[in-house]
């Protein structure tokens, strides 16, 4: 029998769609927080129940055999309660209706109450999966006693002892078979170089900084072992590292660029953008930016893709050109800041060295993964300090938050209605202020409580 199940990290998570919600209801003093700490290990430091902090619907990562979730902690459910009991009810009904498995702890050595009783009520409305848990139950006569909890109707119970750590393997193994179907799971092979787009409009040095990176550096001619290298990539060596320039061919052939029209060159653009995981747009730092320029960096933010963008032909800056240019940067560029910059001369040679560490940087943005716990006290505390703006007398509330994959970071806001356009926005900049995702496009989506 498993007595201590260690709920420490199975395996790297490989799924990147939003973690399905379970959320763990009940009468107080049942063993909410208990099993809440159980199931994510202890990993991360379940709130105090101290009295007069709430401790509604405080979400946390778990994992489980692999499988990512997110599970919310509720204060305690007591229906008719008052004042501050009532909010920790209310609390708890909203989180039933976020999530799309509930837990429903009952404590067996007290046995099904008038007070759960109106609990399963409510659970039934809400036609949510309801897992029947009989918490502590220490011992093999406390088992037996949970199959009293037949009786309230909702499947059979599940007997564990969060303290001890009885049956929750099992229980476990119960949640995640309720779980929403999982995403498919992505092979994780051993991964390659790096593949980077090397993109901008015609003449802006593009075929000029891949003979400057191949010739300074070495080309690498062989493929890397355990990767498939497509023809029409070049293998390139930059401060130490192998990456992969993708669909270079057309770079290195002139004459097609000669007679290319700006549609074929944005059809090779959206190609290698693609392919890529990060894309460095060159701009001609002695030509203003153009709207050709403005549409490959849209290209890129569109897809999603880490942004390096390179100031080439810099060696043409000078004093007061270099005065424009801030403020043609600063007015064109106002709604990519988060672009990690770089200026450089493929002629030259010059700071061509920073290009590698700005392209890392930007790459570990673009993988970052924020915890859900530091997530959502940021959260909290925004929302307390600046709320929705109230509309017809309503304000929607942002419940809570997840981060629902990354490469680009995904994050869904779980609220009570839709969203201003304009306070999402305000939502997406400050988190980037307390997060950084420097180089990368981040995505914030709503989902209003049904
Ligand atoms: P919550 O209010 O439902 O979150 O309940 P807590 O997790 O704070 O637990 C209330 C009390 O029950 C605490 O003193 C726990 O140590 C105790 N408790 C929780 N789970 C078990 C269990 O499986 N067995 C026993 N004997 N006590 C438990
Ligand atoms: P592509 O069309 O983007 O591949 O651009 P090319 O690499 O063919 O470069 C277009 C022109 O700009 C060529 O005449 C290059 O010699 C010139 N060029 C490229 N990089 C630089 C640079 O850093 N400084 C200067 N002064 N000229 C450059």
């Amino acid at each position: 029998m498993v007595s201590e199940v260690p709920l420490d990290v199975l395996s790297e998570d490989s799924d990147t769609g939003p973690a399905p919600v379970v959320a763990v209801v009940g009468r107080p003093n049942v063993g909410k927080s208990t099993l809440v700490n159980r199931i994510i290990g202890r990993r991360q430091a379940v709130v105090e129940d101290v009295p007069g902090v709430t401790r509604d619907r405080v979400p946390y990562d778990a994992q489980w055999n692999g499988r990512r979730f997110t599970v919310v902690d509720t204060g305690g459910w007591e229906p008719d309660a008052r004042d501050r009991a009532a909010a920790i009810a209310a609390q708890a009904e909203i989180a039933v209706q976020t999530a799309d498995v509930v837990v429903f702890v009952v404590d067996v050595s007290v046995g099904a109450t008038d007070v759960d009783e109106a609990a399963v009520k409510m659970l039934r409305r809400s036609h949510k999966p309801v897992i029947l848990v009989a918490n502590k139950a220490d011992n093999n006569s406390l088992e037996l006693e949970a199959v009293s909890l037949w009786s309230l109707g909702l499947g059979e119970p599940h007997p564990i002892s969060a303290l001890h750590g009885r049956g929750s393997g099992d229980l476990l193994d119960d949640i995640l078979n309720a779980l929403p179907e999982p995403p498919p799971i992505v092979e994780d092979g051993p991964r390659g170089p790096r593949r980077v787009a090397l993109v901008g409009r015609p003449n802006v040095g593009k075929s000029s900084l891949l003979n400057r990176v191949s010739k300074e550096e070495r080309a690498v001619v062989d493929s890397v072992a355990g990767t498939t290298v497509d023809p029409v990539d070049s293998l390139v060596e930059m401060d130490g590292e192998t990456w992969q320039f993708v669909d270079t061919a057309g770079l290195r052939k002139r004459v097609n660029q000669a007679s290319g029209t700006e549609y074929y060159a944005s059809l090779r653009t959206a190609g290698a953008v693609e392919a890529a995981e990060v894309a460095v747009v060159l701009l001609d730092s002695a030509e203003t930016i153009s709207e050709q320029d403005q549409r490959v960096l849209t290209q890129v933010v569109e897809a999603g893709k880490a942004l390096v963008i390179a100031f080439n032909k810099w060696d043409l800056v000078d004093a007061d050109r270099r005065i424009y240019l801030d403020k043609e940067i600063e007015r064109e560029l106002k709604r990519i800041p988060w672009a990690i910059r770089v200026n450089i001369s493929a002629k030259t040679g010059r700071a061509v060295d920073k290009l590698a560490p700005a392209l890392r940087r930007a790459l570990a943005s673009w993988e970052q993964r924020v915890p859900t716990g530091a997530l959502n006290q940021w959260l909290t505390a925004l929302t307390q300090a600046t709320p929705h703006p109230v509309r017809g007398g309503r304000a929607p509330r942002i419940l809570f938050a997840t981060q629902a994959g990354v490469a680009p970071p995904r994050f869904v806001l779980f609220t009570t209605g839709p969203l201003d356009a304009g306070y999402q926005r305000f939502v997406e900049r400050k988190l980037r202020e307390e997060f950084g995702f420097e180089g990368s496009p981040i995505e914030v989506s709503v989902k209003p409580r049904k």
